[in-house]
């Protein structure tokens, strides 16, 4: 069945097919499944993947032939197949392959760099995915060459050289701009929105089924015009400069509206870093101009993502509306628990979203648009953090 040279040709075609098909495949499942940080981006982990033997980018840029053959879907089918069987079979001559004797194991480990999970021990076992450097997953099995790891439920493989036990260092996380001495509690800022919302979808939760729109564009104030993500940001960099001078060290989510990061993305980044609280600004809006005053939100205790966060979430939520309407003088609509928010369910840190204010009311709009309220505002909300932290 096998051995001619032509055999070969069209098994490397298949592999070379397959490859691509699940480098594509990989690619989408890495972005919406992995809860690492938002800087591993394709381009990072192909980056990472170029200094290995088991990477992606030589295959990668293999010529157009693949494009034309990937046509037809029928003949891939076919040579998937093929390209199955053939693995399993060569598997069994390859020195690294089928004879491999593993060593039980039970143990999390963390890629060194971009590496492929192949469904057998062979560097030519089909690919079914990428594990981008630092992400982790479960070892069951080890030997020099080849480690068996349980990925989506089923025995795949990587390469041993790609693996280690060791914990990647935190000292900093992804994503944000980080401002401080290394000292004092770590809070992250996101001021809510950004230029242009986007519509396309992300999970409403790690591994929810439900979408949501990747970020909203926002309400915008009535009496000013100023769109929300505007309001935000000026409140969002006022609120930093307070926390450093009180010895907090901060990060910014965002400190441009020409960014385009989503609502999970942004609780991805407070999980990275591991910040002790990620303070969400927000301002409200409401089809009457009468609705006033601030509100701020958490997930509920039952919460399929994040409800272990719930006490803590809670109890943040409760410190930041109490500074914030003592210093502004804001009426107090008290703390909504949902869990219909992505940037909640994603987070891994104690979170609240704080609607400052109505832009749909005249008053509030302007109000919130002045220099003096605005400093007051975010020393309010500092206050509410200074009492959380105690
Ligand atoms: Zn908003």
């Amino acid at each position: 069945m096998r051995g001619t040279g032509k055999g070969k040709t069209k098994e490397k075609a298949a592999v070379w097919l397959l490859i691509l098909a699940m480098a594509l495949t990989a690619a989408g499942c890495a972005g919406s499944e992995s809860q690492v940080r938002r800087k591993e981006t394709a381009a990072g982990t192909q980056a990472a993947a170029a200094q290995t033997g088991e990477n992606l980018t030589e295959e990668e840029t293999k010529p157009a032939e693949e494009e034309t053959a990937e046509g037809t879907a029928a003949g891939r089918q076919e040579e998937e197949t093929e390209g199955e069987e053939e693995t399993s079979a060569d598997g069994r001559e390859e020195p690294e392959g089928g004879e491999t004797d593993f060593e039980e194991r039970s143990e999390t480990v963390y890629a060194t760099a971009g590496v492929r999970i192949r469904r057998s021990p062979s560097t030519d076992g089909e690919v079914v995915g990428i594990l981008n450097e630092n992400e982790s997953i479960l070892r069951t099995g080890y030997s020099e060459e080849w480690s068996r790891v349980e990925y989506e439920g089923t025995e795949c493989y990587i390469s041993s050289e790609y693996l280690t036990l060791e914990e990647p260092a935190q000292t900093a996380g992804s994503g944000g701009v980080y401002y401080g001495n290394g000292e004092g509690p770590l809070v992250c800022i996101d001021a809510g929105h950004q230029g242009k919302g986007n519509y396309e979808q992300e999970p409403v939760g790690p591994g929810a089924a439900e979408t949501k729109n990747k970020v909203a564009a926002g309400t915008q104030g009535v009496s000013t015009g100023t769109p929300e993500y505007v309001l935000t940001l000026q409140v969002a960099e006022r609120l930093r400069d307070v926390l450093l001078e009180r010895g907090y060290q901060v990060v910014m989510v965002r400190e441009s509206h020409d960014v385009n990061i989503s609502n999970a993305e942004r609780a991805q980044t407070a999980n990275s870093w591991e910040c002790g609280a990620f303070i969400r600004i927000h301002a409200n809006g409401s089809e009457s101009s009468l609705a006033s005053g601030a509100l701020t939100m958490c997930q509920t205790e039952a919460n399929p993502y994040c409800g272990d966060l719930y006490t803590e979430s809670r109890s943040l939520s409760e410190a930041v509306l109490k500074g914030f309407t003592e210093a502004t003088g804001a009426g107090n609509r008290g703390v909504t628990e949902t869990d219909t928010m992505s940037g909640i369910n994603w987070c891994q840190v104690p979170v609240t979203i704080l609607e400052m204010g109505f832009m749909t009311n005249p008053e509030e709009d302007q109000k919130m648009a002045e220099d003096s309220y605005q400093q007051q505002m975010a020393e309010g909300i500092a206050d509410g953090l200074d009492a959380y932290f105690q």
